[in-house]
C-alpha cells in the first residue's frame, strides 16, 4: 500500500468538489450560478494592497519569525484587548498560514492516538478531518434545527467521555449562521471546565453579523475560561483576504509555543508580505469591513425571503456568516429523489446552480448557499431552485 493510513482515512471537500464540478460545467460553455463559495467576492481593500506592495519593495520578502512579525502580533493583541478585553502577551499568539493551518497544528500538538474531540454537528467541513489526521476521534453532539443549530449543555455532557480532551465552537457558524448567546457560552463552559477541557473557539466570522446581538468570545467570559480556550481566528473572511493565508491561535503559551516550534518544521512562517498586508488590515479602522457586512447583511435579508417561499424547503434564520443552511429533505422527496445529495445534483445538471450538500456538514437533510455573491446572481439563483422544485412536484 502506498499511501498511510491516516491519509486514506481522510473524506474529500465537498465543498471543493462542487465548486470544481461548477467551474467544469462553465468552462464548457454553461451558464452555472455557483452558490458553493466559503469566500466574501470582494476585492481585498486597497489599503492591505498597498501595504503589501510597499512590503515586497522594501524587500520584506525573507522568512521572518515562525510564530509571526512581532508588528503583527502586537496588532493581533491591541485588536483582542479592544474587541473583546482580552488580554495576550506575545508568548500566547501565534501567526499561521491561514486559520486553518491554526487549527491544523493545534489538534496536531494537543492529541494523542484515540484522544476525541467533541465536534457539534452541523460542523466545517475540515474539523473532523483535521482531528483525524492528528490521530484522534471526532466525536459528534447533533445541534437540532429546532434547537437553532445550538448543543445545549446536556448534549456536550452526554457526549463527554475520559478520553475527551477538547470541544469546538465555532460562533457564528459555518454552515448555519447560528450564533451563541453570552449566556449559553457560559453554560457550555461551564460544562468543559467541570471536565478540564480545551475549548477551541473558532472566531473566524466575527465580523459578519447581521443581528443586534454582539459576538462574544467564550475565553473572555472568565479567567478560567480564558485560561482554557485557543481563540482561532483570521482575516481571510473580514478582510475579504483568502488568498493571503494569514490567521491566528491565541491561548496557553504552552500550547502556542508548540504550534510555532510545529510551524518551523512545516511552513517556517507564513507569508512574510501577507504578514504585512494583515499588518494594515488590524491597524486601519473597519471601514471597508462594514461595508462588506453591510453589503452581505442586504443580501442576507433577501435571499432568505426568497428560499424560504419554496414549497417544502425550510430555513433557520442565519445571525451570521454568509451562507443559509436550509433543509430541503420534504422538497427532495417530493420530488422523488431517494437523498438530498441526488437532489443537488440534479439541480446543477437540469438549473446550473451549484450549491453544497449538507452531507459533508454531517447533515444530510440540508443544503449550504452561500450569499457571497451578486444580489442579480442570488435572485437568478433561488429563481431556478424554485423552478427546479415545481417542476420535479
Ligand atoms: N474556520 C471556518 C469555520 C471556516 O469556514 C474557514 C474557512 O472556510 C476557516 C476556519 C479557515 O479560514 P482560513 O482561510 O483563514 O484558513
Amino acid at each position: 500500500m502506498k499511501l498511510a493510513n491516516r491519509v486514506q482515512a481522510l473524506t474529500p471537500s465537498s465543498t471543493l468538489a462542487i465548486t470544481a464540478k461548477a467551474k467544469a460545467l462553465k468552462a464548457d460553455g454553461h451558464d452555472v450560478i455557483g452558490l458553493g463559495a466559503g469566500e466574501p467576492d470582494f476585492n481585498t481593500p486597497e489599503y492591505i494592497l498597498d501595504a503589501a506592495s510597499y512590503a515586497m519593495k522594501q524587500g520584506l520578502t525573507k522568512y521572518t519569525p515562525s510564530g509571526g512579525i512581532p508588528d503583527l502580533k502586537q496588532a493581533i493583541i491591541e485588536k483582542f484587548s479592544k474587541d473583546q478585553g482580552l488580554n495576550y502577551k506575545d508568548t500566547q499568539i501565534v501567526v499561521t498560514t491561514g486559520a486553518k493551518h491554526a487549527l491544523y497544528t493545534l489538534f496536531q500538538v494537543i492529541l494523542n492516538p484515540e484522544d476525541e474531540v467533541i465536534v457539534p454537528t452541523p460542523y466545517w467541513v475540515s474539523y473532523p478531518e483535521q482531528v483525524k489526521l492528528a490521530e484522534g476521534k471526532p466525536v459528534f453532539a447533533e445541534a437540532k434545527e429546532e434547537n437553532g443549530f445550538k448543543i445545549t449543555p446536556e448534549q456536550l455532557e452526554a457526549a463527554i467521555s475520559s478520553k475527551t480532551k477538547a470541544v469546538i465552537i465555532n460562533s457564528p457558524s459555518n454552515p448555519t449562521g447560528m450564533m451563541y448567546s453570552q449566556e449559553e457560552l457560559q453554560k457550555l463552559g461551564e460544562v468543559c471546565l467541570k471536565h478540564d477541557l480545551l475549548i477551541v473557539s473558532d472566531e473566524i466570522y466575527e465580523k459578519l453579523i447581521y443581528s443586534e446581538e454582539e459576538h462574544v468570545s467564550i475565553a473572555s467570559l472568565s479567567d478560567e475560561l480564558y485560561k482554557h480556550t485557543i481563540v482561532i481566528n483570521g482575516v481571510s473572511k473580514s478582510h475579504s483576504m483568502t488568498g493571503w493565508r494569514i490567521g491566528y491561535a491565541a491561548g496557553d503559551p504552552e500550547i502556542i509555543k508548540a504550534m510555532t516550534s510545529m510551524a518551523s518544521h512545516s511552513t517556517s512562517n507564513p507569508t512574510s508580505i501577507a504578514q504585512y498586508a494583515a499588518l494594515a488590515a488590524y491597524t486601519t479602522d473597519e471601514h471597508e469591513v462594514n461595508k462588506m457586512k453591510q453589503a452581505f447583511g442586504e443580501r442576507l435579508e433577501k435571499l432568505y425571503d426568497w428560499i424560504v417561499e419554496i414549497p417544502g424547503v425550510a430555513c433557520v434564520k442565519p445571525k451570521g456568516a454568509f451562507y443559509l443552511f436550509p433543509n430541503v429533505k420534504k422538497a427532495s422527496e417530493q420530488s422523488g429523489f431517494d437523498t438530498v445529495d441526488a437532489w443537488v445534483e440534479a439541480l446543477l445538471e437540469e438549473e446550473k446552480v451549484a450549491v453544497v450538500p449538507g452531507s459533508g456538514f454531517g447533515s444530510p437533510e440540508n443544503i449550504r448557499l452561500s450569499y457571497a455573491t451578486s444580489l442579480d446572481q442570488l435572485e437568478e439563483a433561488a429563481k431556478r431552485i424554485k423552478r427546479f422544485v415545481e417542476k420535479h412536484t
